[in-house]
């Protein structure tokens, strides 16, 4: 065990707690973690997020704050603001909303009134809740309306975004807000398009980008900057930071934004969060980060076409980011029996609905994969074809109950990772 030296302190005053966080050190490194809105942060993020920063509180922006001894905090929450801005190419940014969905809530307060009609892609189509559907709080406190994907075979446009339908929609309904953005979109996102609608029917547009603010920080997906009012995103998917968010936008949204952050929503922010943001984007400006960003694109597409080989079926037919959606119906495996053998297999992934699922949300017929924590591993293209082989050698032995072979396939998967530390992990 590694925790007794990682974390003395915390091992002799509370054994049990420092075991729990030992044994999900040995989890975290022992398997193939494919959930595409995970990661591994750096030593230093880590370091920045356990700092004694977090005994401060520091009610307001920097240089009008509600509380005394912000000497170093403002510093801290400058740096941060200053490399987003730098990195995605905006007026301003807002550093300290808690978390994505939070982020997501102080723009509807920004912009609209309860009751307002709001536009999103809809959950089982690839959206995400706060964008709208009805069991968030943000379809229920505002009148969410709903677009998708095209129906049909990939190679006709299934699977992709139906931009005839956002633009009907949008001009019908005239909505407030509009996001585009998703949790389950393996292409991708057109944001000159989502403009031109916006500006269309007069609606503020957000590009919610949590899953991909890596790669648009790292040139691998195009940049929503320009096109959209407010860019919305987590900081701890494919960008590689500590749990949280950030608002940014041009300048005349700013006060709007700050205002709806705090005070409309939240108290004193996480400044050791802040901190951790701000080691994070200063490693996203690093050329490493536009190599990280490239492969993790550069392992889904191989991944992609070495599934696809086995006869997997792909929505929209495979990828153009770190997202792989499989739709399990051919295989004849549910979404939940694949993932929980696959989890038995220590191939680490999520059921997940696929558009136009048949199956309820808690019982769906995909999978959803992703490579931006095996790519922080140094896993390459390369390796690709052998994570194939092990999912689809899984999935096989998960519709026959064969624990044999996810037995062997976890002792496989083990030994690769083995020679690949994580981040972040005690070796
Ligand atoms: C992850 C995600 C969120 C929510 O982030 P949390 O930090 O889990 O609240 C919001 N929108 C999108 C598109 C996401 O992928």
């Amino acid at each position: 065990m590694t925790t007794p030296q990682q974390h003395p302190a915390l091992a002799a005053a509370d054994p049990e707690l420092a075991g729990l966080v030992g044994a999900e050190e040995r989890l975290q490194a022992d398997t193939l973690r494919l959930i595409p809105s995970e990661n591994y942060v750096s030593a230093a993020v880590l370091e920045a997020s356990g700092t004694v920063l977090q005994n401060k509180y520091s009610e307001g922006y920097p240089g009008r704050r509600y509380y005394e001894g912000q000497q170093n905090i403002d510093q801290v929450e400058t740096l941060a603001v200053e490399r987003a801005k730098a990195l995605f190419g905006v007026d301003h940014a807002n550093v300290q909303p808690y978390s994505g969905s939070p982020a997501n809530l102080a723009v509807y307060l920004a912009f609209a009134q309860p009751g307002d009609t709001v536009m999103g892609m809809a959950l089982p189509m690839g959206g995400h809740l706060t964008h709208g559907w009805g069991v968030s709080a943000t379809g229920s406190w505002f009148r969410g309306v709903q677009y998708g994907v095209r129906r049909g075979a990939a190679s006709e446009g299934g699977g992709r975004i139906d931009f005839d339908q956002v633009r009907d929609l949008a001009l019908k309904e005239r909505p407030k807000v509009i996001f585009c953005g998703g949790t389950a979109l393996p292409r991708t996102i057109d944001f000159a398009a989502f403009g031109e609608i916006a500006r269309e029917s007069g609606a503020v547009l957000v590009a919610d980008v949590a899953h991909i603010a890596g790669l648009i920080a790292g040139g691998a997906h195009p940049s929503p900057a320009g096109h959209v009012d407010v860019i919305s995103t987590t900081t701890h998917k494919t960008l590689r930071g500590p749990r949280g968010a950030m608002l940014m936008s041009r300048e005349e949204h700013a006060k709007a934004l700050d205002k709806a952050v705090f005070p409309g929503l939240q108290g004193g922010p996480h400044n050791q969060t802040t901190a951790a943001i701000a080691v994070a984007l200063r490693e996203a400006s690093q050329p490493s980060f536009r190599d990280y960003a490239h492969a993790v694109v550069a392992n889904a597409k191989a991944l992609a076409e070495a599934l696809l080989a086995r006869g997997f079926d792909l929505v929209s037919g495979g990828t153009d980011n770190h997202l792989i959606l499989i739709d399990l119906t051919p295989k004849q495996v549910p979404g939940k029996i694949a993932a929980k053998a696959l989890d038995r297999a220590g191939i680490v992934v999520n059921y997940n609905t696929v558009p136009y699922d048949p199956r309820k949300p808690f019982d769906p017929s995909g999978i959803r994969i992703g490579t931006p924590s095996l790519t922080s591993r140094g896993l390459t293209t390369d390796h690709m074809d052998q994570v194939a082989e092990w999912i689809d050698r899984a999935v096989t032995a998960a519709g026959k109950g064969d624990e044999e072979t996810l037995r062997t396939v976890r002792a496989e998967v083990a030994g690769l990772m083995a020679a690949h530390p994580a981040p972040g992990l005690p070796v």
